[in-house]
């Protein structure tokens, strides 16, 4: 089932036809998936992944009713937002529903990269400036003008150098960052954070130049999992909109209910934006995306007198998968589903800390969690290797995706479609446990042992792998049966 080509063929292919520059997972042994459904994804051999990072199959893989009214739509009418249609208005409707009030105004776009693309445009229209206060190593897209507001991307080697008219504020980790909670016991670190952006702020003042506004995600996904300290965010909208900037928030990987407690993750730091991004989950897996703002802002924009247009954004199909996911979420109880499994799997995986020293720090919300390892628990010092071999560990002999991220990559991050029950949590940790403990036996020697080096029919340290693998293809044949 869909499987056009023999495995090898699809590798020569792409490895003729696609630029190298392209991102693959697991590169020396790629996955082939050709088939998804709710939190799994199955190979050609019928393998059954148990996905912990696809943040954008949101409701879950291929979810029926997602497909139902793509299909439906697709099969009456797809055309652009230049005519009336029932299916944008709507999602319009919801959406902005499920804002703050004065985010009530919609532009539709593609994906989260045109999204933030756009907001940056309506930053500099409303403020008449140019210059943006970005976060370390965020991460906002891939179009040009996005890529300079990402460190993320412009800090590596090859990156095309930082403008000038950007400026970077400390991405606020209090474990692994530039101020770190153990270098100061007791103080108030949201304002330890937020004092380089009232630094940069007044440097802008002092140079006679304005700010046009400061974009951050509501929780760093790619700097590692990030939760800033509380109060962060009000204290940071405050100095911004005090020198007269906006303040963007992006949703795109961590908004529709994935923090479990709200339905956007900036609800958690009780502040409002002026702009907010979102995408990916929208569609879950279909390119949507969307700016939401205020009347003041998007007016500013009507009256450049340059109309906005965008073929794709807001066509009736995207619109239709758009409110199809809405609703799920909603019919499902999938943003309380993210605050109860999220809360047990958080509460789980802060137990392997008593455990294993390899595990640093354990942080997250809802469904959005990251475990630092370190080498050394004083010093915090990363323990990238040990990231990336547990990655292709989980992969190889649990059959269970996760992913590494964070300046180091040494954070493995878990942010799995909301559909991801309390069985699924103890399946990974079950695994995640394996590999802890092999990697603690292998600690006082100076290698890692290859990621698959324990197969079926061996026992782990602590002789739990047999129980593991039985449970897992125990799933796998219930699964494949059911599907
Ligand atoms: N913002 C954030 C926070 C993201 O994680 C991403 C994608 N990883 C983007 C923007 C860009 O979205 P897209 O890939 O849909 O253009």
């Amino acid at each position: 089932c869909g499987e056009k080509l023999c495995k090898s063929e699809t590798i020569k292919l792409r490895n003729k036809h696609i630029g190298q520059a392209c991102q693959l997972f697991y590169r020396s042994d790629p996955l082939k998936i050709v088939r998804g459904q709710g939190q799994y994804m199955f190979d050609e051999q019928g393998t059954c992944y148990l996905d912990c990072i696809n943040n954008v199959a949101h409701v879950g893989h291929c979810h029926p009713k997602v497909v139902r009214a793509g299909c439906l739509q697709m099969a009456t009418i797809s055309t652009n937002n230049r005519f009336l249609h029932d299916e944008l208005v709507q999602c319009a409707k919801t959406l902005t529903g499920k804002m703050p009030g004065p985010l009530s105004v919609c532009f539709f776009v593609n994906s989260g990269s045109e999204a933030n693309d756009l907001a940056l445009r309506l930053a500099r229209n409303y403020t008449k400036r140019q210059d943006m206060i970005t976060l370390d190593h965020a991460y906002h897209g891939h179009l040009t003008s996005v890529m300079e507001i990402s460190p993320y991307k412009f800090n590596q080697p090859g990156g095309d150098p930082k403008p000038n008219y950007v400026h970077v504020a400390p991405c606020p980790d209090v474990y692994g960052g530039k101020y770190r909670d153990s270098d100061y016991p007791n103080a108030d670190m949201a304002e330890i954070y937020t004092k380089p952006i009232r630094d940069i702020c007044d440097q802008l003042k002092a140079q006679g130049k304005g700010l046009a506004g400061f974009i951050a995600e509501s929780l760093q996904s790619c700097g590692g999992q990030i939760i800033p300290p509380e109060g962060y965010f009000k204290a940071a909208y405050d100095i911004v909109r005090n020198a007269g900037g906006v303040c963007i928030a992006d949703e795109v990987q961590v908004g529709f209910g994935r923090v479990g407690t709200h339905y956007w993750a900036f609800e958690t730091q009780g502040v409002v934006p002026d702009i907010v991004c979102v995408a990916k989950p929208m569609g879950n897996g279909h390119p949507v995306g969307a700016v939401v703002t205020t009347p003041e802002i998007a007016e500013a924009f009507y009256n450049t007198g340059v109309a906005y247009f965008n073929t794709y954004g807001g066509n009736p199909v995207s619109c239709a998968i758009a409110n199809a996911v809405m609703r799920v979420i909603d019919e499902e109880g999938l943003q309380e589903n993210a605050r109860v499994v999220g809360d047990y799997l958080l509460q789980q995986c802060r137990e392997f800390k008593y455990e294993f020293d390899i595990i640093g720090d354990v942080r997250g919300v809802g469904l959005f969690v990251g475990l630092e390892l370190v080498k050394n628990r004083e010093t915090r010092e990363p323990d990238t290797t040990a990231a990336h071999w547990i990655v292709n560990r989980m992969k190889q002999v649990h059959q269970i995706l996760v992913s590494s991220d964070g300046p180091n990559a040494n954070v493995i991050k878990l942010k799995p479609p909301m559909c991801f029950s309390q069985k699924n949590a103890d399946e990974f940790l079950l695994a995640f446990r394996e590999c802890l403990t092999f990697l603690e036996k292998q600690r006082d020697g100076d290698h890692l042992p290859a990621s698959n080096a324990v197969n079926s029919n061996s026992t782990t340290a602590n002789g739990e792998s047999m129980a593991s693998k039985a449970q897992i293809f125990e799933r796998q044949e219930r699964l494949i049966k059911s599907v």
